[in-house]
């Protein structure tokens, strides 16, 4: 939906007369910050193909993000929220066109606590750059995409779930993780809100579309020189019973994830020679180096320390786990797409009956989890891309087998997690955008209603 070209020229004048603030109306910007990764979903790619974006800003301060926020909320223009673009679902490409903020200039770490690790940052800072602000105090983060290099704190904790460290400290939303944010709504008048840990859950993994995200504050962890530790087993089921056995020893982990061999051979080769076997990655605390390499050794399997992760620079393992599996994977051959679900217990047993449907169009690669309190394994599979109903087919198995789909190829955030409203997402909504202007589209319960 284009908006009438004076209301256009409207926007940009106010715009434009905003201190502190970037306006963008290049073509090529506008195309640019309209996209996000979800071409990894061909069901998405081919709805995103024509969205645009109409103008483009980027705000240095808070006070720019508001008059933003009033400018479109008098002119009734949508506003959809960018950190770093690296979301795979879509989630900030602007359904409805209108305006597209980009967040990445407010990146100030406001304060962390040394004595607690908490920590209050503004919602543009790199998760990286955070990560580096926490060292300094013997602190890191407690979860992290593998994207996290590139990707901003507040897209992280607006369209992510979880990631390294999941085999620990769970997923985002799970309470303890955000423990308050300063929020711009958008009205007229905007106000910026303080919300405490309770009504800030609202706008945890709500795309944006609930409240402008200026400032968070999250809880950390003890910093840990996390080593490095390949793997290489023979058969699958000893690759999986090796991961939940390493999950369940008295081994700190912050990652732990299982390949399938066709999968490893796909790996760049920077990761090390595939020799045809299934790998597991751990990222492993120090003393629990030998720990993992006997339990290794005990059920055949070789081990390999590669040390310390800040002992070399660049990529690492966390390159190759969560979804950058399937970026590699999809730079060798762009027909791998790929799912998302928890597994059904006793996971081994699930995965051999989809693979005997399914063959070699499904490969299997695991990240271990904390699920409500329990190590549970998560799947993130490579699929081979033959269609929508091949892959509506595929999903309806999974789900008659028990799993649990967070479903990549949809554009709602009910949708792509366990597919129902959550009131208190469309309440807030009501409350911080009344009149429903940000990232439209995107929540089903606001649009439902
Ligand atoms: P964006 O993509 O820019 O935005 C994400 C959502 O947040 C959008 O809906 C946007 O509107 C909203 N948003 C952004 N800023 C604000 C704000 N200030 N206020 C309110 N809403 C806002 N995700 C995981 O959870 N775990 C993973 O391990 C993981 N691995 C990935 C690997 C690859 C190779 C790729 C391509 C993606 C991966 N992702 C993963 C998805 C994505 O990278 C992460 O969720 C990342 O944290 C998103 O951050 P971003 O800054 O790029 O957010």
């Amino acid at each position: 939906m284009d908006h009438s070209s004076q209301t256009l020229q409207n926007v940009r004048e106010a715009l434009a007369a905003v201190p502190e603030l970037e306006v963008l109306t290049l073509p090529a910007d506008l195309e640019r910050y309209s996209r996000d990764a979800y071409d990894y979903s061909p069901v998405l790619a081919d709805r995103f193909r024509e969205c645009r974006a109409e103008l483009v800003v980027r705000p240095r301060s808070r006070d720019a993000v508001v008059a933003v926020a009033s400018v479109c909320a008098r002119a009734q223009v949508p506003l959809t929220l960018r950190g770093s673009g690296t979301g795979n679902y879509g989630q900030c490409v602007p359904l409805k066109a209108g305006v597209v903020m980009l967040m990445n200039e407010l990146r100030a770490v406001r304060s962390l606590d040394a004595s607690t690790g908490v920590v209050e940052v503004e919602c543009g800072c790199l998760l990286k750059d955070l990560d580096h602000a926490l060292a300094e105090q013997q602190r890191q983060l407690r979860l992290m995409p593998s994207t996290w290099r590139s990707a901003s704190v507040g897209g992280f904790i607006a369209g992510g779930s979880g990631g390294i460290g999941s085999v620990r400290w769970g997923f985002l939303r799970d309470p303890g993780h955000l423990l308050a944010l300063e929020v711009v709504t958008l009205e007229a008048e905007p106000r910026i809100l303080h919300l405490e840990a309770t009504d800030a859950e609202a706008l945890n993994h709500a795309y944006g579309t609930n409240g402008i995200i200026t400032a968070l504050t999250l809880t950390s962890a003890p910093r840990v020189a996390w080593h490095e530790v390949c793997i290489d087993c023979d058969d699958w089921s000893t690759a999986v019973a090796l991961a939940q056995r390493c999950q369940q020893a008295a081994v700190e982990l912050f990652l732990c994830t299982v390949l399938d061999a066709q999968i490893v051979a796909g790996l760049p080769a920077w990761s090390g020679a595939s020799q045809g076997r299934h790998r597991l990655l751990l990222l492993v605390s120090p003393d629990g180096v030998s720990t993992v390499e006997r339990i290794a050794a005990a059920a055949g399997a070789e081990a390999r320390c590669l040390g310390a992760e800040n002992a070399h620079r660049g990529n690492g393992l966390r390159e190759l786990s969560w979804n950058h599996t399937t970026l590699h994977l999809r730079q060798q051959d762009p027909a791998w797409t790929y799912l998302q679900m928890l597994l059904p217990q006793p996971e081994l047993e699930a995965m051999q009956a989809l693979s005997q449907r399914w063959g070699d169009t499904l490969l299997w690669h695991l990240e271990g989890v904390r699920h409500a309190g329990a190590s549970r394994m998560a799947a993130i599979p490579l699929v081979r891309w033959q269609g929508e109903e091949a892959l509506q087919a595929l999903i309806d198995h999974c789900r008659e087998l028990g799993a649990v789909i967070f479903n990549p190829h949809v554009i709602t955030v009910e949708e792509g997690g366990l597919g129902i409203v959550d009131g208190d997402q469309v309440a807030a909504k009501q409350r911080h955008d009344p009149a429903g202007l940000l990232n439209p589209g995107k929540l089903l319960g606001w649009t439902e209603a």
